[in-house]
């Protein structure tokens, strides 16, 4: 069990809230960049784009699926094939391994479907809390936060929590929001940190976000600089 979070200030979440709001009013199309039709083709992609693009993986997604359209199917697939399809995401062995034992997991344990709880989902070989909460969130709609690289440094950047363990990252910022958003705020965190609060030179001076941001500075501050660091498409 999670330790209990103590209540945030009411100051922390109006602003938390504010944010969420403004970052919602600015990427109105925010989404999971990852194609998916199936909670089984959403959990592959997702274990696929590690340490890659989502267009690499969207690229690459629809052979792999005509091919392969669920768990049982991909628990049978020759690896060879697998790998050659999966080849441009990078780390191919180490992913074909990781798509091949998740499919007979899922055919062994779950007759072929994929969970729709956290608690079976993390049990899946390659599976951590992050593309769990990932599935969860956008495949079945189960609230869920998602802490990636952006996730973290954002919540760190605004103020609303200094931990830096995703699980305590989680639980802190889930205290700051009501349940229902916690999908869309992991979105408006994800798209923003991939278009605007780059790891290295947000784009300070053009952030809707500044006068909430306790970091704003921490990039170009004058908007004519910090509008060329601007990226109009995310990861994908
Ligand atoms: S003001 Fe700068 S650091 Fe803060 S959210 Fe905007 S881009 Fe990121």
């Amino acid at each position: 069990m999670p330790e209990p979070v103590p209540s945030p200030p009411t100051s922390l979440v109006r602003r938390a809230r504010k944010i969420d709001r403004v970052l919602a009013e600015t990427y109105p199309d925010a989404r999971c960049e990852l194609d998916f039709r199936t909670p089984f083709e959403l959990l592959v992609v997702t274990v696929l784009s590690a340490q890659t693009t989502d267009r690499r993986v969207n690229a690459i997604s629809p052979e792999l699926f005509a091919a392969y359209p669920d768990a049982v199917a991909m628990a049978g697939a020759p690896r060879e094939d697998v790998e050659r399809i999966i080849q441009p995401t990078g780390f191919f062995r180490a992913k074909t391994d990781s798509v091949l034992k998740l499919s007979a997991a899922l055919v062994e344990r779950y007759d072929g479907e994929v969970p729709g709880r956290l608690e079976d989902l993390v049990t899946l070989p390659g599976v951590g809390r992050k593309t769990a909460n990932v599935v969860l969130g956008n495949a079945f709609g189960v609230p869920g936060i998602t802490v990636d690289t952006h996730f973290g440094r954002l919540v760190r950047r605004f103020g609303w929590t200094e931990e830096t363990d995703p699980v305590k990252v989680e639980h802190a910022v889930g205290a700051l929001f009501p349940t229902r958003d916690w999908t869309m705020l992991s979105h408006h965190l994800i798209w923003h940190g991939r278009r605007m609060c780059h790891a290295r030179n947000p784009a300070c001076g053009a952030c809707p976000v500044a006068r909430w941001c306790p970091a704003f500075g921490e990039g170009p501050t004058d908007p004519a600089k910090a509008a060329k660091l601007v990226k109009t498409e995310g990861r994908a």
